[in-house]
């Protein structure tokens, strides 16, 4: 099987950072590579300072997190990914630069490389297919906060091929993660599930039939879910959970997963959760 030995991380943002940590930590060297010196720097000092608070609470040892820093390369420049066995793109979500950062990424690195991206709503099957060598391409989505989440989904495009998935799923787990496979299709699994989920509480608050905390009281007790559907909207952030929802009523064309008025509304009053302030709850 091909053997993972050094990774590369386009994009030294939330995710990026996250998944340069997972795979510092379990020993392998990470070149993590943005646009500008101070996206790398934020990056890498997001990094430390999560390092830190593991040292703090007492899951990590500082000799453990001298090692994982001294693994992480922060670069400006594609060239580092040269020698990279594995290349695991996290740049911002849209599409046109994600294809232009694959090719860009497939004239770098060797014949043999793995190509994966981190995308949580762009179809495999469509960024495979800017590559010479589509069969080397996977979905491999990491969920937030990278370093606490220990579910990797898998995401085997129409042309993904079996060495690919069998190189990916290895790392995965050499990394501490579970890999679990999906066939390519809108939103893959877990957010195929949860975000409707979701989207039904919405509903079920817009028609009056309970408030938000019954609702989230309701889910947390009765189907002991950590938190409740309408804080973690918040968490997330409403207008991303907007942009999910029309990404499967797009893509399946099927009235089921349209997204509450409401969802629409609190979007538009800006009100978008934690990140504002202001959601389902207030966080003043
Ligand atoms: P982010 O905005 O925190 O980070 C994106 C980074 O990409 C930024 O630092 C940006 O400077 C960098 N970037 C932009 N263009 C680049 C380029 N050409 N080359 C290199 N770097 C470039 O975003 P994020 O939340 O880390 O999301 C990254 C990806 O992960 C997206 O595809 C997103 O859909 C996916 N994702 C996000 C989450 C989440 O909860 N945030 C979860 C799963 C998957």
């Amino acid at each position: 099987m091909r053997n993972i030995r050094k990774v590369g991380v386009i994009g030294a943002g939330t995710m990026g950072n996250g998944i340069a940590q997972a795979c510092a930590v379990a020993g392998l060297p990470v070149v993590m590579v943005d646009i500008s010196d101070e996206a790398v720097q934020r990056g890498t000092k997001a990094l430390a300072g999560s390092l830190d608070r593991l040292v703090k609470k007492e899951k990590l040892s500082e000799d453990a997190k001298a090692k994982a820093i001294g693994l992480v390369r922060g670069s400006t420049q594609y060239a580092d990914l040269r020698d990279c066995d594995l290349v695991v793109e996290a740049a911002t979500e849209n599409i046109e630069l994600k294809l232009r950062i694959l090719r860009q990424v497939e004239e770098i690195v060797g014949q043999d490389a793995t190509i994966a991206t981190n995308t949580s709503s762009i179809s495999i099957t469509q960024l495979a297919a800017v590559l010479k060598q589509p069969g080397r391409f996977i979905g491999m989505h990491f969920f937030n906060p990278v370093p606490m989440m220990a579910l990797v989904e898998l995401i085997r495009g129409l042309q993904t091929d079996d060495a690919t998935h069998a190189a990916s799923a290895a790392f995965a787990q050499a990394i501490g993660k579970t890999p679990v496979t999906v066939r390519n299709s809108p939103g893959f699994v877990v957010n195929r599930i949860l975000c409707p989920m979701i989207n039904e509480a919405i509903f079920v608050l817009q028609e009056g039939l309970a408030t938000a905390e019954d609702i989230d009281t309701g889910m947390r007790l009765g189907c002991n879910h950590p938190i409740g559907p309408l804080a973690l909207a918040d968490l997330i952030g409403l207008d991303t959970m907007l942009a999910v929802m029309n990404v499967f009523y797009d893509g399946f064309k099927d009235p089921k997963y349209r997204p509450a008025p409401l969802l629409q509304e609190m979007v538009d009053a800006g009100r978008l959760g934690r990140k504002t302030g202001r959601g389902f709850y207030s966080y003043s």
